[in-house]
């Protein structure tokens, strides 16, 4: 007996059809958007991740050498891949560049609900635009996606990583000091954030402030702190356009001002968002993004980017934990040839059903009646067209209702009208 290995999954028929469900919801909505899909490699030089995030990534990816001795990774995210993509080949494209992408992902971490070695992230990147507008319709198309998959109850909180830092620059600490800091943040642990900043020498009355701006969902405190800061002022009114938008244009309500989301990752500037489902416990965040600076960071020529990346796992364990009614799986009809001699005529009618987008299942397996329809019941069949030598003598088939039990003579050249007004 194989086993599986440690933090990966294999997918029922059931389960596919549920992702397949809720990806073709998402990238019609990706789509209502202007955004095109790409698709990029699932390996990529291990260089591509250690430029972005430092040598310590190494310890959270599946980093190895080919036989070639080429340093590889499979992907841990999609951002560093498309911005490459990018630089590669897309930089002449006309501004802004909307791009969407469906792709797996691995990481070693500790595999948990919602947290997997190898998970699906659906994400896109907008590229050339840094207006208040473009992060609304940004924020406000993650928001819409979970909403259009069918979610109920997601949270949606808002930060800015440029107000945190200035506010930090502000009470004298260093770049050193901030790399501490931002982990705890990260996690909300305020009472270890307020015994570093004593420990850095910052002023109880500071120190304290910054704690409550951390927490506050209110903008007008974090307006208080930073007063006479003009570069987070333009900052801050940005914050407070996009804010608007949301709420009056994209219809947007249920958001917070969360300053102590710093998203754990230093490439981020600006805006960051992250979207929550209540319903999962510990692992529930459904999505984070916001902007970021990777492209001269790259090689290539700067221009604004910002993007998300939504948990597409968690998004159907939070579907399930809602009790989300997927569509069910169905078969059309379930053709049955009553003998052997009917098989020609039987396969003739069912490649004619397909033809017109008709899902059909034919007996394959020379069982008979009976068991046919056992089996039609089993792959939830609506109808059953039993085709047996008499009623082809009169050019005809049975029809049965699958549910109702019930049968009718059908004339072949009928069998499609007639399916199709039911
Ligand atoms: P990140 O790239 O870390 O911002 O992750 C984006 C989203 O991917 C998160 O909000 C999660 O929903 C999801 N995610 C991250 N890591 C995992 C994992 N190990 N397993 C499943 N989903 C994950």
């Amino acid at each position: 007996m194989f086993k599986l290995p440690r933090g990966t999954t294999d997918f029922t028929p059931e389960e596919m059809e549920k992702r397949r469900y809720v990806e073709e919801k998402m990238a019609s909505t990706f789509k209502s958007f202007g955004y095109r899909e790409i698709q990029t490699p699932t390996f990529e030089t291990l260089e591509l991740f250690t430029a972005k995030s430092g040598d310590s990534i190494i310890d959270e990816i599946y980093a190895f050498s080919d036989k070639g001795g080429r340093a590889l990774a499979l992907r841990p995210e999609l951002t560093a891949p498309v911005i490459r993509f990018y630089i590669d080949k897309l930089q002449m494209e006309p501004k802004p560049l909307k791009l969407y992408y469906f792709g797996n992902c691995f990481r070693y971490d500790r595999p948990q609900k919602g947290r997997y070695r190898e998970f699906q992230q659906a994400g896109c990147e907008i590229i050339g635009a840094d207006t208040p507008e473009a992060y609304a319709e940004l924020i406000a198309m993650a928001y819409n996606i979970l909403k259009n998959v069918g979610l109920k109850n997601i949270k949606l909180n808002i930060g800015n990583l440029n107000i945190i830092d200035s506010m930090f620059t502000k009470i004298g600490l260093s770049k050193k000091d901030k790399k501490k800091l931002l982990p705890l943040i990260d996690k909300s642990q305020f009472e270890d954030v307020l015994s570093l900043l004593r420990d850095l020498d910052v002023p109880k009355d500071n120190a304290e402030k910054i704690i409550d701006v951390l927490q506050t969902s209110d903008i007008i405190k974090v307006k208080d702190f930073i007063k006479e800061d003009q570069s987070v002022k333009d900052e801050l009114s940005n914050m407070e356009e996009i804010v608007d938008l949301l709420k009056n244009s994209f219809n947007v309500k249920d958001y917070q001002i969360k300053m102590s989301i710093v998203r754990g990752l230093d490439y981020y500037k600006g805006l960051v968002f992250e979207l929550d489902a209540s319903v999962l416990g510990a692992e529930k965040q459904l999505c984070g993004g916001g902007a970021y600076d990777l492209v001269k960071l790259f090689g290539g020529t700067d221009v604004s980017t910002a993007g998300f990346a939504i948990g597409f796992d968690r998004a159907i364990l939070a579907l399930e934990a809602e009790k989300f009614a997927f569509p069910s799986f169905k078969t059309d009809v379930y053709v049955i040839p009553v003998n052997e001699e009917m098989l020609v005529k039987s396969t003739e009618i069912a490649q004619n059903l397909r033809k017109e987008g008709i899902l059909t299942d034919l007996d394959i397996l020379r069982r008979g009646v009976g068991k046919s329809l056992k089996y039609a019941n089993s792959k939830n069949a609506e109808k059953a067209i039993i085709i047996g030598p008499k009623d082809l003598e009169k050019d005809s088939v049975t029809l049965r209702d699958m549910k109702t039990g019930e049968q009718e003579l059908v004339k072949i050249a009928n069998i499609l009208s007639k399916l199709k007004n039911n």
